[in-house]
């Protein structure tokens, strides 16, 4: 979702004449999009803007040239005040439900003044409202939000606290922003949201649709080669859904759906609000609807109060399910969350000792995944040129990376490759002859 808001602050900043740049030194604005979900990423918004002050200095004192700051997401949305107290370099602060209001900041900045000027609102208007149309294509595969915040309260993350309450777009916006992706290039979309299959939007005639009719409708439409989805709620699969998977043939037959933690005393401290039951119900749902389903999740190991056997049944329940792909992390104590102050915190020897062995596991799956799509032949839709000279690089339905001859077709084609070679991250194809 940062990668999409990023895209769209530059949106809001084309007006004014800015265009992005890949290098910092060419930089008249540098535009931080912040991330609070563990306290690793956030720190690490403090020793870059380090970084930052001594680069303005620099250019300030043998240029005579200006560079405005700006940090923009969930630690400027929680940690706003202290940002402008400890960096008082900073121009620009902005929460990400304010970030259309970019412009306005800007227009206020005064380098002869210190300190930020600030928003981090959760406005009661929609900022889709105020978005400007995309400035530039967004190329083959693209991002779409279509619901922010989260009413779920897990005990802890501080997504609730940092994005605000669920607010779903309304169909109209994501069908008309959809569109003008599918004519500048697009084909394939990734619908967005925290918790994206909880989305209840209004539709035009002001009945409300729920996640599954959506992507019917989305389905619909010219040129829509791929559509994907992400993050989604255990608690939020519904029938329709489920159907979505079994008919839309433009759906990919993977899905990510984070379960945390295989031990139902800690989803339930985790205030999952489902068992691993239900878990595993939804997974064999999916896959007899789809054969060639396959799932990835988020777990999080060292929660307060983990027992070895809870850890086990996460290692269990693993097992069972059978990963394409995962994430996990260790338990990172947020602020302002229940859980942060509970008292049965884990050691951080052992959170990194059950990492450990949770990753080992995953990444094994992950490979015999991988492995097991040698010598077929697989839809790829090419996304770029390769690292690597000569090829080019694409996903395949079930987002592993692709590379392949430079020769085979061309970016934002959908090609039939023959997978020759696998290893844990990427394959490698051939065309078909
Ligand atoms: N809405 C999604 C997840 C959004 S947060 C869901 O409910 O599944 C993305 C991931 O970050 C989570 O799935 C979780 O694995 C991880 N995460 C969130 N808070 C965390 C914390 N305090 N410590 C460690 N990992 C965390
Ligand atoms: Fe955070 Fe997801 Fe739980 Fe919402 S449902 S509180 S975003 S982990």
């Amino acid at each position: 979702m940062n990668v999409y808001d990023s895209a769209r602050m530059a949106d809001t900043l084309a007006p004014l004449g800015y265009v992005e740049t890949d290098k910092v030194d060419d930089a008249d604005m540098v535009v931080i999009n912040t991330c609070h979900i563990r306290e690793k990423a956030s720190e690490k918004v403090f020793s870059e803007l380090g970084r930052l002050r001594r680069m303005k200095e620099t250019r300030q004192s043998e240029q005579n040239r200006d560079m405005s700051i700006a940090v923009a997401g969930c630690v400027a949305q929680a940690e706003g005040e202290e940002i402008a107290r400890r960096a008082p370099w900073v121009d620009v602060i902005v929460g990400p439900q304010a970030y259309h209001t970019l412009p306005e900041l800007v227009s206020k900045l005064d380098p002869s003044s210190r300190g930020a000027v600030m928003n981090t609102d959760f406005p009661v208007e929609d900022k889709f409202d105020f978005l400007p149309e995309e400035h530039a294509p967004r190329g083959p595969a693209a991002f779409l939000s279509v619901q922010e915040g989260c009413d779920k309260f897990c005990t802890f993350c501080v997504v609730p606290y940092t994005r605000g309450a669920e607010f779903s777009r309304p169909v109209k916006s994501i069908i008309d922003e959809a569109k003008r992706l599918l004519a500048t290039g697009t084909v394939e979309l990734t619908l967005l949201g925290q918790n994206v299959n909880a989305w209840h939007g209004m539709a035009v005639d002001g009945s409300t649709w729920n996640f599954g009719r959506l992507l019917y409708a989305l389905a619909e439409l010219d040129g829509l080669k791929r559509l994907r989805y992400v993050t989604s709620h255990p608690l939020d699969m519904h029938d329709l859904l489920f159907d979505a998977h079994v008919e839309i043939p433009q759906l990919m037959p993977y899905l990510h759906l984070p379960v945390q933690s295989g031990s139902n005393r800690i989803l339930e401290a985790m205030n999952r609000r489902h068992d691993r039951d239900a878990y595993f119900k939804i997974i064999e749902r999916l896959r007899h609807g789809r054969a060639d389903m396959a799932v990835s999740g988020d777990f999080i190991v060292g929660f307060p109060g983990e027992s070895d056997r809870d850890f086990a049944d996460t290692l269990n329940l693993i097992n069972e399910v059978k990963y394409a792909s995962a994430y996990s992390f260790k338990y990172s104590p947020r602020p302002g969350t229940p859980a942060a102050s509970d008292d049965m915190q884990i050691d951080e020897a052992v959170k990194s000792e059950r990492l450990a062995g949770l990753q080992q596991l995953l990444t094994s799956q992950q490979q015999a995944f991988n492995h097991s799509k040698l010598d077929q032949v697989m839809d790829v839709l090419i996304e770029r040129p390769a690292n690597r000279a000569g090829q080019k690089a694409g996903r395949s339905p079930w987002m592993q990376a692709v590379h392949f001859s430079e020769d085979v077709g061309q970016i934002g084609d959908i090609v039939p490759l023959k997978i020759v070679s696998a290893t844990q991250n990427s394959l490698a194809g051939q065309a078909v002859i």
